[in-house]
């Protein structure tokens, strides 16, 4: 069956941004195949006809509603492989993040199919669909192509999310599954948050990145009044993550966070081929570093050459004037 299937995640009444991108994907390459895709969201009762529906406008024309706890791999597993056999499907897509990888390595395993991880491009070639991943360091691609079932884990927010890619609601469908034993033993204790991550880095249109041309970890206070008029968050560099100046959570690049938000802004970072990687996607890229040689500006669309203690306070008054607040 040419149809795709692709897991949402759901986080305080939305469906999070990427999971959005994949179920637009999936419903491209769907639409290559000659199918459709059908989008799976596990939980509870916060799981409204509406906020399912909703995934019609990126693509999806079904989407099944499982319920089950939430925030864990195993009844996601159960949920897809039982779909993946009934009604049957050949791929499934998820985003990425860790729990996209933890479903997807379970799934591949439960119906016996070849799985690709941090996937940033899909296509269908003589009828079969085909995953590209980026491997050493991003300095090659790999492509993968599958003998039979197929699971693609994209890399987090590798793919776009497209409003308007579908034409109107999704259908929205109860899909009773009987979860195996071992799916109900875990179950969710708690969620934390961690500083820095009061708006989740991987979602926020804004991110302002600090390097170790902040000085110390002092340095990310006035980094953190910027983010807070763009309504953004904070991201680093692992070398201040390393120095305990700023938490592991907003490390971006090839050991951390793979971001693409609309406006990436990098403050006191030299831009190493391995924080490169992390970051290359954002719509707009724009650096400070007092070095003008920095590699930071070979990928920057504005580059300003100067102190960033004397840039930034500056930069956040003037949007701040600029907002009148
Ligand atoms: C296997 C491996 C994995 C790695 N993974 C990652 C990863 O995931 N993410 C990551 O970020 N790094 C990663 N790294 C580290 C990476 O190679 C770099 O060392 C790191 O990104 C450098 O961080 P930085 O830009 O903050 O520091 P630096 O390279 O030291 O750059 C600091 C910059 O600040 C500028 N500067 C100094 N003072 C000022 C000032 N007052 N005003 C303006 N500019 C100023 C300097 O000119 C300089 O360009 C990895 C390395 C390895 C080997």
């Amino acid at each position: 069956m040419p149809d795709v299937l692709v897991y949402a995640l759901h986080n305080d009444g939305a469906i999070n941004k990427n999971s959005l991108g994949a179920v637009s994907e999936a419903a491209r390459v769907a639409g290559e195949l000659g199918g459709e895709a059908h989008a799976v969201l596990v939980g509870g009762d916060d799981l409204t006809d509406d906020l399912l529906a909703s995934l019609g406008s990126y693509g999806a024309t079904k989407v099944w509603r499982v319920s089950a706890p939430e925030g864990l791999a195993q009844p996601v597993v159960d949920a897809m492989g039982r779909l993946m056999e009934d009604p049957g499907y050949d791929y499934a897509v998820f985003g990425g993040g860790l729990l996209g990888f933890e479903i997807g390595a379970g799934l591949a395993a439960r119906v016996g199919a070849g799985v690709t991880m941090e996937v940033t491009s899909i296509a269908v070639e003589d009828g079969k669909l085909v995953a590209e991943r980026p491997i050493l360091g991003d300095s090659s691609i790999s492509v993968s192509r599958y003998k039979g079932k197929g699971i693609v884990i994209g890399r987090l927010n590798a793919f776009e999310a497209r409003e308007g890619a579908g034409s109107g609601p999704a259908a929205v469908e109860d899909a009773n599954v009987e979860l195996s034993d071992f799916s109900t033993r875990a179950r969710m204790v708690t969620r934390g948050e961690q500083r820095g991550a009061d708006v989740n880095i991987e979602d926020a249109d804004a991110l302002v990145a600090g390097g170790r041309g902040l000085g110390n970890a002092d340095g990310f206070q006035a980094l953190e009044e910027l983010a807070g008029v763009l309504g953004g968050a904070v991201a680093a560099t692992r070398a201040v993550v390393d120095a305990g100046w700023y938490p592991y959570a907003a490390q971006i690049g090839q050991t951390g966070k793979t971001v693409a938000p609309k406006l990436y802004l990098a403050a006191g970072i030299s831009g190493a081929i391995q924080h490169k990687v992390g970051m290359q996607s954002s719509e707009n890229i724009v650096a400070i570093n007092k070095d003008s040689n920095a590699p930071i500006f070979e990928f920057s669309d504005l580059g300003i050459v100067g102190d960033l203690n004397k840039i930034v306070p500056k930069l956040t008054a003037a949007i701040r004037a600029r907002k009148g607040s």
